[in-house]
């Protein structure tokens, strides 16, 4: 049985070639290890040394900030209509989208009853508005699936990229701390739609900005407002 197994592969080195030199018999002296390792040291300095003339690509963050790509995914946005009115309809499908269950939505109805009749007023065109709007941003992994889920462009990704904090609450961002700043011609909601016009008519581009009776909506709105507080506080101080 054991004459039919493969020889073992000599591993003593005795049978190994010899090395000579070209048309000689006699062994090439080996290097030394000095011979062997200096080219490979002076190698690796010729690396430093040019790289130590290349031109410095240091940034000097935070005083100088480097614009990021265009499309860059950085801190949410949720955007107005040109009349001021809020995109969101609080349908949380983008909380739904969320990997990371970073979203917080809760809708709520807009209303338009008068003011005077104590209505709450409107802050989106349509039946629904996003009452509650939270991104916590210890969990946003800036996938950008919720600005994809998102059915009105409501909730878009800016290149804001200065998320760090010293604590876990300021991390957690509010509706009001996300809404797009009012741009010129835009009202603060609550306030009515434009007059004559639909909903529809807003995702078709026919507003171009705020009206002269949705400013005096907006004041009975604010002056209503301003009535409540001053009676609860009236309630309370009782
Ligand atoms: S970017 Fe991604 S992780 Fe962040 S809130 Fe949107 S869906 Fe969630
Ligand atoms: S941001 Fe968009 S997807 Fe999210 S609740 Fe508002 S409308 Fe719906």
């Amino acid at each position: 049985m054991a004459d039919n197994l493969p020889a073992k592969p000599d591993t003593s080195g005795a049978n190994l070639p010899s090395t000579t030199h070209a048309g000689s018999d006699e062994p090439t002296p080996r290097a030394g290890w000095l011979g062997e390792a200096l080219p490979a040291s002076i190698g690796g300095f010729g690396v430093t040394w040019a790289t130590m003339f290349r031109k410095v690509l240091t940034e000097e963050y935070p005083e100088e900030k480097r614009p990021t790509a265009p499309r860059y995914h950085g801190r949410h946005q949720l955007n107005r209509h040109p009349d001021g009115l809020e995109k969101c309809i609080g349908c949380e499908l983008c909380a739904w989208a969320c990997p990371a269950d970073a979203i917080l939505v809760e809708g709520g109805n807009n209303d338009d009853t008068p003011a005077d009749a104590g209505g709450t007023g409107r802050f989106s065109p349509g039946e629904r508005f996003g009452r509650v709007y939270q991104i916590n941003y210890l969990r946003c992994i800036f996938c950008g699936l919720c600005i994809e889920a998102c059915p009105t462009r409501a909730l878009t990704m800016t290149n804001a990229y200065e998320l760090a904090d010293n604590n876990r609450a300021d991390l957690i961002f509010t509706k009001e701390q996300l809404l797009a700043p009012l741009q010129q011609g835009m009202l603060a909601p609550p306030h009515a739609m434009v007059d004559g016009m639909e909903e529809r008519d807003y995702y078709l581009g026919k507003v171009n900005g705020s009206t002269e009776e949705q400013r005096v909506s907006a004041a009975a709105q604010a002056a209503n407002a301003a009535d409540t507080a001053m009676t609860s506080e009236g309630g309370a101080t009782r």
